[in-house]
């Protein structure tokens, strides 16, 4: 036995996952890498939400739960609806997944038949197209205008009868662009005007804005409601990826089939992670003041890494939301470095700024954006100050790379 299928041939591992290991190995060898590939914020979780974890283990909160989560954090989320979308939902309409990623795929899992196509707009968050061809489907990918919006003329072309969901992500990971009102509502216009296409809406960043305002189509026409899966979770708003708790609340037949998935995939979601969530959404007022704080300190390093690149000639996409920049690096194509070798694509880049710059980051590539790479500034002040010094040297001198390498071997040996 080869111990892979046929579709599993077919499927690479999350780059980014894989990227950010590498780097955290590096760094147990001793080397100072400074990691720009991870997709996490670097804070911890809110006291209020551990304190309600800690609660309902000592309250003994260890049994199965509901496999669609326990009903009093699906009725929260329902309310979070309300807030955020102005639309009524019941509990029906909800289930708890294990982080955002199990309820898009659980949504794909149940929906696609053989050879059903899904669109997805480059930039994309590079686990969709993966997971689009694990449950069978077909991803098509719609390309970017310059700004790294989505190319509406473009995706009006790429719809047919084949065209099951349309994917759509803002704030975007890895751009961090946020859609507009006048986006969004060209998105609802081709929804209109293509009656079997459906929406899944990955909202995980929309409460991570910084400048400008979080649409949905939702907000455009609340009629979309039949037609729109949205996906959020708590991982990014409440600094809890470890505790894997996300959520999809859309057409409750749709939710239905989804629970299938999951009563034969996972059973449901750890229930003290479920009760920790159920306090974020309890304890609104505490929970907004960690975001808002998270954010302040997020904008000011956003606001900081804008001003260096612009004044040091860096081309990069403007991001307003989310904790990612796409940097071009199209400009290094064709660069010999000091060790003779010839940068010839983002990937090269990507390896060339962890091997002589120790700085990690991910392949615009494996967003479907290539001449791009992905840093993410969810660090450290230190940190970034480390990855300015460093991203400096290579418009000046080359060979810095060799020393700084060198230098780190020393310590290791
Ligand atoms: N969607 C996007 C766009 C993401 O960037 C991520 C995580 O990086 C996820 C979904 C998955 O988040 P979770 O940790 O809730 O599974």
């Amino acid at each position: 036995m080869t111990f892979e299928s046929h579709l599993l041939k077919q499927i690479q591992p999350s780059a980014t996952l894989l990227l950010s290991a590498q780097a955290k190995e590096m760094q147990k060898k001793g080397l100072d890498v400074v990691n720009m590939t991870v997709g996490e914020p670097d804070f911890y979780t809110p006291e209020h939400i551990k304190d309600a974890a800690k609660q309902a283990l000592d309250g003994n909160k260890t049994f199965y739960t509901s496999f669609f989560g326990i009903d009093a954090l699906r009725e929260e989320i329902v309310k979070y609806i309300k807030k955020y979308y102005d639309v009524d939902y019941q509990r029906q309409n909800t289930i708890v997944t294990c982080g955002a990623k199990q309820a898009l795929f659980n949504a794909l899992k149940a929906t696609l038949n053989p050879n059903d196509e899904v669109i997805i707009i480059a930039p994309y968050w590079t686990s969709y197209l993966e997971m689009i061809k694990l449950c069978g489907g077909i991803p098509v990918i719609c390309p970017a205008d310059s700004e790294g919006k989505v190319d509406i003329k473009k995706l009006n072309q790429l719809i047919n009868g084949k065209t099951k969901w349309l994917i759509i992500n803002s704030p975007n990971n890895p751009s961090g662009v946020v859609y507009d009102e006048d986006i969004i509502k060209k998105i609802v216009n081709i929804t209109h005007e293509n009656q079997h296409l459906h929406l899944m809406c990955d909202d995980i960043y929309h409460q991570l804005i910084y400048e400008g305002q979080f649409c949905s189509p939702l907000h455009i026409d609340p009629n979309l409601q039949d037609r729109v899966l949205i996906i959020n979770g708590f991982s990014k708003s409440c600094a809890m990826t470890g505790w894997r708790v996300g959520f999809a609340i859309g057409p409750e037949a749709l939710i239905k089939n989804m629970g299938t998935v999951q009563s034969q995939s996972t059973s449901g979601i750890c229930s003290i992670a479920q009760y920790a969530a159920l306090a974020a959404l309890q304890q609104k007022e505490k929970t907004q003041e960690f975001i808002t704080q998270m954010n302040h300190i997020n904008d000011k390093r956003r606001l900081k890494l804008i001003d260096f690149f612009s004044q040091n000639g860096f081309e990069f996409i403007k991001p307003n939301g989310a904790f990612y920049f796409l940097l071009s690096c199209q400009k290094y194509h064709g660069i010999k470095t000091s060790t003779h070798n010839t940068i010839t694509n983002d990937t090269e880049f990507s390896q060339y700024l962890l091997k002589h710059h120790l700085i990690s980051s991910v392949p615009g590539i494996e967003f479907g954006f290539p001449n791009y790479i992905r840093i993410s500034y969810a660090t450290s002040e230190e940190k970034l100050e480390k990855f300015m010094q460093r991203i400096l040297t290579l418009n000046k001198d080359f060979s810095h790379s060799e020393s700084l390498i060198h230098e780190q071997e020393e310590i290791t040996k």
